[in-house]
Parts: structure tokens; C-alpha cells; sequence
């Protein structure tokens, strides 16, 4: 790679000790993970959980990726509005997705208590704003929609809201629970416990996968 193509490394990155990944790489192996992110790192770990061993290749350090830059927030929900992916998959799938993140909140607050992880971990609520009335009213219909299933979401008016960030720039927004930590502290740390005899942290470049039971790097 053209050293002008390597990102700096991230805030993350640098303050938190790299994990070592070794060169001596099974042949076999009856699971294999591809790439050290979070999706990796988290199948890795949950096969060690279950008693299953595998190898995760990764072609340059553990959250080397988004994983190890991004802003550590642990949102609910889609990435649209709520009544926006009522209308595009339907109320039922469009529950369980939202079932679904809110059981991996639960999950990740689990796994941080379960593995004694330190990682900044805080619960502060989160705020989203409106810049006019259009997105407002948006806001408000996701609000009951939200509310409707039982999700504790606040509709904030302009005045309230403008006490609460003292700001006047806003129209208004709405409140819900988020939880944030530092995921890279957080999957550095189960990565080690899941290492515990069963996991192998490999330094490849995985250039193809075959559907044979052989990968190659
Ligand atoms: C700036 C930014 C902010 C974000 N903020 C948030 C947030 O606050 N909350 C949130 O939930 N999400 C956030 N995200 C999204 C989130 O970070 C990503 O969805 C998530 O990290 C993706 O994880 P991943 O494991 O799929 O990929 P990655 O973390 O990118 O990991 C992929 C890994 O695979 C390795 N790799 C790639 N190809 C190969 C290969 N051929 N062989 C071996 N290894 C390989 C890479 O080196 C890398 O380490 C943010 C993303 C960015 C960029």
C-alpha cells in the first residue's frame, strides 16, 4: 500500500495497546473468520463462548477498520425513521429489527459486565434535532410510532429543548436512551479472554475463499 493511502491511526488506535497477531497460522482450521473488525472479533468471540475454535485473519491489525474509528455509540433502532421503515418492510420486520437492536444493547452491557471490560462505558441519553418544522413534525410522527412500541422517546418543543442545550438554533428534537463506549478498548479486551486456547489471531491477507473446506491467504 502507498504509504499516502494508510489512514492515520485514530484516537482509539493510539491510545489503546495493539493486540499481537501471530505468524504461525493453522493449515486447517473448522471455522475461519475473515478480518478483525467488529463482526470478526464478535464471531470469534461468541464460537470461543460455545466452546468452537477458530482463526480470524486479519491483513493488518485487530480494528484497523471503522471498527477502530469510529464515535463508540451504541444507537437503537434503523438508520431511518421508524415510520420510514414501517412503509418500506412492513410493521412486523420492521419491529424485529428494532427488537433486534435493542437486544444488542442489552447484549453489549452483558458482555462489558460479564468480562470486567474498561472501556469509558457511559449511559447519557442522546438527543436528535430538528432544524425547521418539517422535520419536527417528522420527528413527532416518529415519536408515537416509537412510542407505540413501547420505546421510551420524549417529544422535546423548542422551549424545551432550548433549556435543556441552550441552544435557540433548533426547532426541537426528541430524546431517546443510547449508550456509548470505547468498542475498540471493549473487543480488545474480550478478544483476549476468548484467546484463551481456543481463537488464533493470524497477520494475513485473505486473497480468496473456496467453499471446500480450504481457505488460502
Ligand atoms: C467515522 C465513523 C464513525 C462511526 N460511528 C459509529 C458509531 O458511533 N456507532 C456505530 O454503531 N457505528 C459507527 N460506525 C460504523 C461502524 O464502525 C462499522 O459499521 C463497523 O465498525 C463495521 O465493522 P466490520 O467488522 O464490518 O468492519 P471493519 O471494522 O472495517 O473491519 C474489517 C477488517 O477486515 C480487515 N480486512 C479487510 N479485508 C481483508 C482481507 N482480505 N484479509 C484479511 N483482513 C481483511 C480490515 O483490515 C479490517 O480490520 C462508524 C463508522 C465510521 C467510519
Amino acid at each position: 500500500m502507498d504509504m499516502l493511502d494508510a489512514p492515520p491511526p485514530s484516537y482509539w488506535q493510539k491510545t489503546v495497546p495493539s493486540v499481537g497477531l501471530s505468524s504461525d497460522i493453522p493449515k486447517n482450521a473448522d471455522i475461519v473468520v475473515v478480518g478483525g473488525g467488529i463482526v470478526g472479533i464478535a464471531t470469534s468471540y461468541w464460537l470461543a463462548r460455545f466452546g468452537l475454535s477458530s482463526v480470524l485473519l486479519e491483513g493488518s491489525a485487530l480494528a484497523y477498520g471503522a471498527t477502530g474509528r469510529n464515535g463508540g455509540i451504541i444507537a437503537t433502532g434503523l438508520a431511518e425513521s421508524y415510520p420510514k421503515a414501517i412503509s418500506r418492510l412492513g410493521r412486523d420486520t420492521a419491529a424485529q429489527i428494532l427488537r433486534l437492536t435493542l437486544e444488542n444493547r442489552e447484549l453489549v452491557r452483558e458482555v462489558i459486565v460479564e468480562e470486567g471490560i474498561a472501556c469509558e462505558y457511559r449511559e447519557p441519553g442522546h438527543i436528535t434535532l430538528a432544524l425547521n418544522a418539517k422535520q419536527f413534525e417528522g420527528m413527532a410522527r416518529s415519536v408515537a410510532a416509537l412510542q407505540a412500541e413501547g420505546i421510551p422517546t420524549q417529544l422535546l418543543d423548542r422551549q424545551t429543548l432550548q433549556e435543556s442545550i441552550h441552544t435557540t438554533s433548533f426547532s426541537g428534537g426528541c430524546g431517546r436512551q443510547i449508550y456509548a463506549a470505547s468498542w475498540f478498548s471493549a473487543f480488545r479486551k474480550a478478544c483476549e479472554r476468548s484467546c484463551s486456547g481456543c481463537t488464533t489471531f493470524g497477520h494475513k491477507n485473505v486473497y480468496y475463499i473456496r467453499a471446500e473446506n480450504h481457505y488460502r491467504y
